[in-house]
C-alpha cells in the first residue's frame, strides 16, 4: 500500500499520456458529473457532491477541495466500449456488384480515472455478456484490451447506491490496475493506493510519495466502513431470484406500469444493459447502404416484435421482463446478478420507480 499525493497522481496521468493512453475521468459539465476525455487532474471536478433520490440529482459545492465526494452520473463506462452508435459494415452498389465494407474494430489504449467499485462489477459483466461468452463482439473485445483502470472507493455513498447489498462496494478488490480511497482535503488531500497489476504497481513505485503508514489504514477503514453504514439503499437479495421466478402474475407489474413512461432512461443509463437493435439507411441515389447497430431497449414496443405483433404488449409486461432478467434470470443466463446496485435506474427514472422498492413489493406476496 502506498501513499499518492495530488502530484504523484498528475505524474501517473502524464505517464499514461506519454505512453498513449487517451484518459478519461469525470467532468462537470450542465450540474452534473459525466464521463468525457480530461487533460489532467485539474479538469476533474472539486468540492461537489451529489444528492440522489427518486427522479432527483442536484450537485452542491461541500466548501472544501474534496476530489471525490460524489458519486455517479448518469452515463457509465459501458459507451467506451459498447458504443451506443456503432456503424457495422456499408455496402456499394458497382454496376451489377455489390461491395461490402465490414467497419473495422478500433482500438487503442484507454484510461480510465476514477471507477467505483460498483463499475468494476459492471465491466466485469460486460466481459462476460460481449467478450467471454459463445458470442463475441470483436467491436467490444477491440475496444476494451489494454484499458488501464483507476478505480476510487466510495468514501461519501449517494442517495441510491446499495452496492452493499448486491456485494460489490464500496471497497474494489479486483479488476482495477491502481485503486485508490482519498484520506482529507482543504490542502491535506491524500490518498492510499493499492496497485492491482504489474503496470499499476510500476507506476505508483515512481509516483507514490511512500508506504501507506498504520495511522493512514487506520483512517482508510474508518472511512469505508461508515461509507458501507450509509447506503442510500438497501435490497434484501436472499432468495430474491427464486421469489421473482414465481412472480409473473403478481399485480404489482400492472401498478408499476400505471407510472412507468416506457422512456428507457432506466436501460440507458444501466451499466450492465447491453440491449441493441440494427439499423439500415441507404443515400438517396440507392447506391449506398450503412447497416448501424445502436443501444435499444426492453421498454419498448419494438424490441420484442417478432412477425405480426409485440411478444411484450403492456408496460407491465416489458417492466416484469427488466427487472426479473437483472435480479433472477440473469443469474440462470451468466451466473450471477445483472445488478451492480449503482442506483442509477432510480435516479434517473422521471417517475422516481426504485428497483428496490418494486422488487421488494414483488417478493413480500410472491409465491415461493
Ligand atoms: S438495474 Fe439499476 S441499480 Fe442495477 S445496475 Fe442497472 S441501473 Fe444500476
Ligand atoms: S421505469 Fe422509469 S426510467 Fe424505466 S422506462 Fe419506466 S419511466 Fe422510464
Amino acid at each position: 500500500m502506498f501513499i499518492l499525493e495530488p502530484d504523484g497522481f498528475e505524474k501517473i496521468l502524464d505517464s499514461l499520456r506519454e505512453k498513449g493512453y487517451r484518459i478519461t475521468g469525470p467532468k462537470l459539465r450542465d450540474g452534473a458529473i459525466v464521463l468525457d476525455t480530461i487533460d489532467s487532474a485539474a479538469s476533474l471536478p472539486r468540492g461537489v457532491r451529489d444528492h440522489q433520490g427518486p427522479g432527483r440529482y442536484r450537485l452542491e459545492e461541500t466548501g472544501d477541495d474534496s476530489w471525490f465526494s460524489y458519486t455517479l452520473g448518469s452515463d457509465s463506462w459501458k459507451k467506451l466500449f459498447f458504443h451506443p452508435i456503432k456503424p457495422l459494415f456499408k455496402t456499394t452498389r458497382d454496376g451489377g456488384l455489390l461491395q461490402i465494407e465490414p467497419e473495422p474494430p478500433r482500438e487503442g489504449l484507454k484510461a480510465l480515472i476514477g471507477v467505483r467499485p460498483c463499475e468494476l462489477q459492471a465491466l466485469a459483466i460486460q466481459d462476460k455478456v460481449l467478450a467471454e461468452g459463445e458470442f463475441v463482439d470483436r467491436h467490444y473485445v477491440a475496444s476494451r484490451k489494454g484499458t488501464f483502470i483507476v478505480a476510487v472507493n466510495c468514501t461519501v455513498p449517494g442517495g441510491t447506491c446499495f452496492c452493499v447489498s448486491m456485494g460489490t462496494g464500496p471497497v474494489a478488490d479486483r479488476g482495477y490496475d491502481i485503486s485508490l480511497t482519498e484520506l482529507g482535503s482543504n490542502g491535506a488531500t491524500r490518498f492510499v493506493a493499492r496497485a492491482g497489476s504489474p503496470h499499476g504497481e510500476e507506476l505508483l513505485a515512481a509516483a507514490s510519495s511512500g508506504k501507506a503508514g498504520e495511522s493512514d489504514l487506520q483512517l482508510e477503514a474508518e472511512l469505508l466502513e461508515a461509507a458501507a453504514g450509509n447506503m442510500g439503499r438497501s435490497l434484501d437479495v436472499e432468495g430474491l431470484a427464486a421469489a421473482l421466478a414465481e412472480s409473473g402474475d403478481h399485480p404489482r407489474w400492472e401498478e408499476v406500469a400505471e407510472r412507468c413512461q416506457a422512456c428507457t432512461n432506466c436501460t440507458m443509463a444501466c451499466p450492465t444493459c447491453y440491449c441493441h437493435t440494427v439499423e439500415d439507411s441507404t443515400d438517396l441515389t440507392g447506391s449506398v447502404a450503412d447497416r448501424t447497430r445502436v443501444w435499444d431497449s426492453c421498454f419498448t414496443a419494438d424490441h420484442s416484435y417478432l412477425h405480426g405483433g409485440s411478444v411484450r404488449e403492456t408496460r407491465g409486461a416489458r417492466y416484469r421482463q427488466w427487472l426479473t432478467h437483472k435480479l433472477s434470470s440473469w443469474h440462470d443466463q451468466f451466473g450471477g446478478s445483472g445488478c451492480t446496485g449503482c442506483g442509477r435506474c432510480i435516479t434517473w427514472c422521471p417517475v422516481g420507480i426504485d428497483i428496490t422498492e418494486e422488487a421488494q413489493a414483488v417478493r413480500g406476496t410472491a409465491r415461493g
